[in-house]
């Protein structure tokens, strides 16, 4: 089982995150970090089928392409990442029981305090039986 502690994002990769969570406001969205070991390469910006404020579930189909995408560039699965449009970067109840990937690690974003501008709030969680541990991001250039 591979255990990551922190994942290092591009900033071109992070800010893609930020502005599909942007755009996305006043409901939740989603997506996928997909690279090698701790390194972020490439982001799959993902439809939230729920249309929610409150909720995200990824678009099967786009899903299943990325799924495909990644293995033709041998990456893996590294960060799902979702929004909260109004409450902090904290995985919710809901979050947590949803957490079926151990490996993976929770990237969320929080537009509460800006009001789906200027700095979102942004935190990496890995979620294991239940148990939710913060992970370090690192943003570089
Ligand atoms: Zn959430």
């Amino acid at each position: 089982m591979a255990v990551v502690n922190y994942l290092t994002i591009p900033k071109h990769i992070f800010d893609e995150m930020l502005l599909h969570c942007k755009e996305a406001y006043p409901n939740e969205t989603c997506g996928i970090l997909a690279g090698k070991g701790d390194e972020v390469s490439k982001i799959y910006t993902m439809t939230n089928t729920e249309n929610s404020p409150v909720s995200y579930f990824m678009d099967s189909k786009e899903q299943f392409k990325a799924i495909k995408n990644m293995r033709e560039n041998n990456h893996t699965m590294l960060a799902i990442f979702h929004s909260h449009p109004s409450s902090p970067a904290y995985p919710s109840a809901k979050d947590v029981s949803l957490a079926f990937y151990e490996d993976c690690i929770y990237v969320i974003v929080s537009l509460s305090a800006s009001g789906g501008k200027e700095q979102p709030e942004v935190n990496g969680f890995l979620i294991r039986e239940g148990n939710v541990r913060s992970v370090s991001l690192f943003i570089h250039d």
